[in-house]
């Protein structure tokens, strides 16, 4: 059996992608309000399938981090929103439920999408390259980003996802190593909100030798974060902006949380790679990028990997092009001039601008064309021809 195969027989043709599982409609707008949200569940089965829905009755599982305030009510501590949930509600992001009190999360074992992918499309560019990561991901976002690319599943409610199957933690740990995945990554939504099942898969993994890496917009408070380290090898996370108006207008959220979450991440030494989607007119100014730029050269040093994402037209902002080239370049430039050392551009067929340059010899180290690894040089995690050594996790 092939591990296409082996992964097909485990998850029983159900999670092919993030889309073709979805059913019809996003999130219903009054689930999105801040701080807490429609009044939805547990609701009986028969009444669910009549609006197309299913039930989630089998992974409701006891949330962490949270709060008991008085009338039954409870507070989030989770995410930065801190949502105060009253009983029967649900939180922002749909996926936490105040059940008598009790704070439960409605997609533990969940797996809303799954898929085999290379580590470079995560993107992670210094992090085993060349090696497969077994991807899965839940229904619920905390965030609301204009140009999310995953909309069917980060804005769904878990009901609306129809062809969500079992995975539970033990058997994404076991399917990973069938399919001789390297990594787990919890990505394609936003895997703060669904928080335990993440950490006991992470458990799950290195348990059977398999690393896991999160794949985030960052919007996470620091305790939890720091709960979770520990069990995580590597950390992608997306910065939408290096403005406030910016973060709260295109994706109702806030800046500041996602920068401690890059701060408490480079700070403890986990590996750490950061995406930025340029949206044209939106997150493109010189100015931006290079304070965005300096701001990182600072918290994260000249080694971090700065990934410039090309945007196309997507979700709420199809009334945009896709980011120019020249724009792509300009970032590139701007970001190099500030001093970091490892600015790649994605979402574009450029083997120049997504190969590993090493800043010792100006030597080409790991050549890549866009997302797939061609050739990796490195020995050691060194430069071949000078020695200098190229910081990420090569083996
Ligand atoms: S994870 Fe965030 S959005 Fe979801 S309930 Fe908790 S505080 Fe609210």
């Amino acid at each position: 059996m092939n591990r296409r195969d082996a992964l097909r027989l485990m998850l029983s043709g159900a999670v092919a992608g993030c889309a073709a599982g979805v059913s019809a409609c996003r999130r219903p707008t009054e689930a999105v309000a801040e701080p807490s949200s429609a009044v939805v569940g547990p609701e009986p089965e028969l009444r669910l399938a009549a609006q197309g829905l299913r039930s989630v009755e089998r992974w409701v599982h006891p949330a962490l981090h949270y709060e008991r305030r008085e009338k039954k009510r409870v507070v989030c501590r989770l995410c930065p929103r801190e949502c105060l949930v009253g009983d029967r509600e649900r939180g922002f992001c749909g996926s936490r439920e105040n059940r008598g009190g009790s704070y439960y999360t409605l997609v533990y074992g969940q797996a809303a999408a799954a898929n085999i992918d290379p580590i470079e499309k995560k993107p992670f560019f210094h992090f085993l390259p060349g090696t497969r990561a077994f991807s899965i991901a839940a229904a619920g976002c905390n965030m609301d980003c204009r140009a999310c690319q995953n909309w069917e599943i980060s804005q769904a409610r878990p009901e609306q996802i129809a062809g969500a199957r079992d995975l539970p933690p033990a058997q994404v740990a076991a399917g990973a190593l069938q399919t001789r995945c390297s990594s787990i990554a919890y990505t394609y939504s936003e895997p703060t909100v669904f928080y335990e099942y993440m950490l006991d898969t992470a458990k799950a993994g290195h348990a059977q030798g398999v690393r896991s890496v999160m794949v985030s917009g960052g919007y996470i408070r620091p305790g939890p974060l720091r709960q979770l380290l520990p069990h995580l090898d590597a950390v992608k996370i997306d910065l939408k902006s290096f403005r406030e108006e910016t973060y709260v207008d295109y994706c109702r959220s806030h800046l500041q949380p996602v920068l401690d979450a890059i701060r408490v991440v480079a700070g403890v030494g986990k590996w750490l790679e950061i995406v930025y989607l340029v949206v044209p007119g939106v997150n493109d100014s010189s100015t931006e990028v290079r304070d965005m730029s300096r701001w990182l050269l600072q918290v994260a040093g000249p080694g971090v990997a700065l990934h410039f994402s090309r945007f196309f037209p997507a979700y709420q902002l199809t009334n945009l092009p896709p980011t120019p080239l020249s724009t792509l370049e300009r970032c590139y430039q701007t970001a190099r001039a500030a001093g970091l050392q490892y600015v790649y551009v994605g979402n574009i067929a450029d083997p120049r601008r997504a190969s590993t340059v090493c800043p010792g010899c100006g030597e080409v180290v790991v050549r890549r064309d866009a997302m797939r690894l061609i050739e990796n040089r490195l020995r050691n995690g060194s430069c071949p021809k000078c020695g200098h050594r190229v910081p990420g996790v090569w083996a």
